[in-house]
């Protein structure tokens, strides 16, 4: 019978690197599981007055959580590719990138404990989602179920939208998601082949616990930690107590004149705009969801979600347009 899951016997690998973890622990003995122990629900039907867990310490569960949380630190702090917000449009983006590219190293930084953003429910807090065409290509990519109203999809859930394409994502092996992380700041390079000397490019993110983040106002020295990256796609969100963080910092450290802001609800326009105009706007740094409509003064569009799903994948296909030429130039 198998032992308990941690215990130590293997190091720990992650494409390249490997942590040196202890081989025995003199004073923990590993006991097998119980003889006779269910194998499936089936086996467990009504014999609940003899079930009993496998048994476990405390520093099991300890080390199995932190061994694997710091080997990730180590291992993504140089990624292909950061990946800032995860709601609908970054998990999109994440989604088409990892499927196309599984050789690059993908962090998704998210500095909401629950990944997914705004699109757990639909507008008003109702539960349907609602998704113009022909962004229902990108349900049947995924394999969620919609009801066909002509020009328009409807998902049941918007969280059955989210759940599937946030599971999807987790289970590729070149994704890291670090949620309760906010991006703090952007690490940035002078940019010599632009024209004004003060331009720079991206070349990856300052990162903090986001409770640590929430308290730099009372709380002093909690220093940020970073990841670096070739590029980074920024998809918080439009202005709000934690969105549009990437493109408001860009202003700020002069890489952009100023935003557009957020115009007022057009649907008819919206989507289109923000999908088409997913891009690279500065070096290093792609723009993507409702943060571009910030960047570009683009419509709000209300409860519908096929821009975010398709800005997603126009942003995943912008970043393999020029990751190998930012790989280049983010090694010199
Ligand atoms: C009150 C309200 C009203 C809204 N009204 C509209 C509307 O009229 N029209 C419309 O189109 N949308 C509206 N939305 C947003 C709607 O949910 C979005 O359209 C959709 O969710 C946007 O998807 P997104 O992926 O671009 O961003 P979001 O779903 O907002 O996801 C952004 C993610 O980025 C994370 N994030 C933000 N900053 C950081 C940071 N510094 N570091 C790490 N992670 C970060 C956030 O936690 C979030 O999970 C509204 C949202 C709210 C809450």
């Amino acid at each position: 019978m198998s032992p308990p899951a941690a215990t130590f016997e293997n190091p720990v690998a992650v494409s390249g690197f490997t942590m040196p973890v202890k081989k025995t622990l003199n004073n923990l003995a590993v006991k097998p599981a119980v003889n006779g122990q269910a194998k499936t629900l089936a086996e467990m039907e009504d014999k609940w007055e003899s079930f009993t867990f496998s048994p476990i310490r405390e520093s099991q569960v300890s080390r199995a959580m932190t061994r694997r949380y710091f080997t990730d630190l180590d291992n993504y702090a140089e990624s292909d590719i950061v990946i800032v917000g995860a709601g609908s449009c970054g998990l999109s983006t994440a989604y088409e990138l990892a499927k196309k590219r599984p050789d690059l190293k993908i962090a998704i930084v998210e500095a909401g404990v629950a990944p997914g953003g705004g699109a757990w429910l639909g507008g008003q807090l109702f539960s349907a989602m609602v998704m113009r065409k022909p962004a229902d290509a990108f349900l049947n990519d995924l394999g969620v179920p919609y009801e066909d109203e002509g020009d328009f999809v409807v998902v049941k859930h918007a969280a059955l939208f989210t759940s599937t394409l946030l599971s999807k994502v987790l289970s590729f092996p070149n994704i890291k998601l670090f949620n309760a992380t906010a991006v703090e700041d952007l690490i940035t390079r002078p940019n010599p082949t632009a024209s004004d000397p003060n331009a720079v490019r991206i070349a990856g993110v300052v990162t903090n616990w986001t409770l640590v983040s929430m308290h730099h106002d009372d709380q002093s020295c909690m220093d940020p930690n970073t990841i670096n990256a070739p590029l980074v796609i920024s998809t918080t969100g439009h202005d709000g107590p934690f969105g549009a963080f990437c493109v408001k910092r860009l202003v700020s450290m002069q890489q952009l004149e100023k935003l557009g802001g957020m115009r007022g609800l057009d649907m008819r326009t919206a989507e289109d705009a923000i999908v088409k105009r997913t891009r690279e706007v500065v070096k290093g740094l792609i723009v993507g969801g409702m943060e571009l409509s910030e960047v570009d003064g683009a419509n709000r569009m209300g409860p519908t979600f096929g821009a975010m799903a398709l800005s997603g994948v126009k942003a995943a296909e912008e970043a393999l347009k020029v990751i190998d030429e930012r790989k280049v130039e983010n090694s010199e």
